[in-house]
């Protein structure tokens, strides 16, 4: 049995919470962020976010890489988003492994060659931060004027702090 099961009945006590509301398709506050997706990191309650307020883009470490350009050109051309938040945190999954190793690793466990591939691991999360901040800065898919904020999530008390471009 799959836990799948158990969110659909969790859905049905939400859908009596929720009551039938039509927001706007384009997010309230006109911010688009960039994080990780781990799982002690509730975006929305850390930062006061709202249904309908932001869109919350996550991967793997809140890397900024070709598929989250991808989505943030969709969210600013296509839904009015204009500023970027970069949020990484502390203890990420992306600070355990090392690119050989892991390749490595996925060559025996999977038999495939991703050796060419960077899963884009960090040890420094303020300078991954920077780097993220740094590659919208240059990305022409980004208008020049979007204002981009950076910032490190703490997993343990739940604290934000900036970090400077
Ligand atoms: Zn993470």
């Amino acid at each position: 049995m799959s836990y799948f099961e158990n969110f659909m009945k969790a859905n049905q006590a939400y859908v009596d919470l929720h009551g039938t509301a039509h927001l706007p398709i384009k997010p309230k506050t006109k911010v688009a962020i960039v994080t990780c997706m781990d799982s002690r990191l509730h975006v929305a309650q850390a930062l006061g976010l709202a249904l309908g307020d932001a869109h919350i883009l996550r991967n793997a470490g809140g890397r900024v890489t070709e598929d989250m350009i991808r989505s943030l050109v969709i969210s600013q051309q296509q839904l009015g988003t204009r500023e970027i938040v970069v949020l990484h945190h502390t203890d990420c999954g992306a600070q355990t492994f090392k690119n050989e190793d892991f390749t490595a690793y996925l060559h025996k466990e999977l038999g495939v060659d991703v050796s060419n591939q960077d899963f884009l691991p960090f040890t420094d999360v303020e300078e991954s931060v920077r780097e993220d901040m740094a590659l919208l800065r240059q990305s022409p898919l980004i208008p020049a004027d979007v204002e981009i904020s950076g910032a490190v999530y703490d997993v343990d008390t739940g604290r934000m702090t900036v970090v400077e471009e």
